[in-house]
């Protein structure tokens, strides 16, 4: 995911070279020049492992909805900037989230990226039971809120990602996914932009009904890594073909199209410490429009 560099805050400004016998809320009293919310001192980056006996089991959430995400009208276009594959909407309402983890508030759709490798057994980023899939796709919200995502981005409760798993296998393609492999075919180039049909996430559409997800509190898995994600995760991969995983290995990334995107995935990210991830599993209940 793209965001805006946090002000104020790089690496080597946090608590990583500071000893680790010391207070964080000390280090934030100490230097004026730096004023550390405190939600940016837990330190949960994603992506991470998850196993489903390590997670807590909580069934009162509000339904999690999804509204808008799969119809028709408007537009949508898919680009390559040379990381990825990222699809958006104009001209119309954009979806909504609401409901599960996200309290009272409403997330506004932005983007969908998707996360790929060299081979099917690695293009995930999250790892579910120990089991790497093909790719994995970010449908990235912002808090309504705010004025809008960029504003959103660095604010602890600003996003709203859900993941979705993508497994190759050898059966016939997923007749829905085609519209963004079809799209994907015309984006080889790094800056390049082709529309897309707009009910192209159809194939979303199952897992993220009447399931099970889990949910956590983590940040962006691209630079500048900020912890203002809320994660929905839903654990069962959507097959499709390995041609259609492979058509994403075909875009560019750099403008002499000498090189492809093969790897964009950030690697497991390891808790500090012994510090123990509050992981919940949560499942919907009503059918989402
Ligand atoms: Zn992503």
């Amino acid at each position: 995911m793209t965001g805006p560099v946090v002000a104020g805050l790089t690496k080597s400004e946090c608590l990583c070279d500071h000893d680790e016998e010391s207070d964080p809320t000390q280090i934030v009293e100490e230097d004026a020049h730096i004023t550390v919310p405190e939600w940016r001192l837990h330190k949960v980056q994603s992506p991470i492992l998850l196993k489903h006996d390590e997670t807590n089991h909580y069934d009162h959430f509000e339904p999690l909805e999804f509204h808008g995400h799969w119809d028709q009208g408007g537009e949508a276009t898919l680009s390559n900037n040379g990381f990825t594959a990222t699809l958006r909407f104009q001209n119309r309402e954009l979806p909504v989230l609401i409901g599960g983890p996200l309290h009272e508030d409403q997330y506004v759709f932005e983007q969908l990226h998707f996360h790929w490798s060299d081979d099917d057994h690695s293009g995930c980023e999250h790892i579910f039971e120990g089991q790497a899939y093909s790719m994995e796709a970010h449908a990235v919200h912002y808090n309504k809120k705010y004025e809008d995502f960029k504003e959103a981005a660095d604010k602890h409760d600003g996003l709203a990602v859900v993941a979705f798993f993508l497994k190759a296998t050898d059966d016939d393609e997923h007749p829905c996914f085609n519209k963004m492999t079809e799209a994907v075919k015309k984006i080889v180039k790094i800056d390049s932009i082709t529309s897309v049909p707009s009910d192209c996430l159809t194939w979303i559409k199952e897992e993220a009904q009447c399931k099970g997800y889990y949910t956590y509190q983590g940040s962006l898995t691209t630079e500048p890594y900020t912890e203002s994600v809320t994660w929905i995760i839903y654990p069962t991969p959507i097959h499709v073909s390995r041609e259609q995983v492979s058509e994403f290995r075909n875009m560019k990334s750099t403008p002499c199209e000498q090189h492809n995107i093969v790897k964009n995935v950030r690697p497991i990210q390891t808790p500090a410490g012994d510090k123990k991830l509050d992981i919940i599993y949560a499942r919907s209940h009503r059918k989402s429009e």
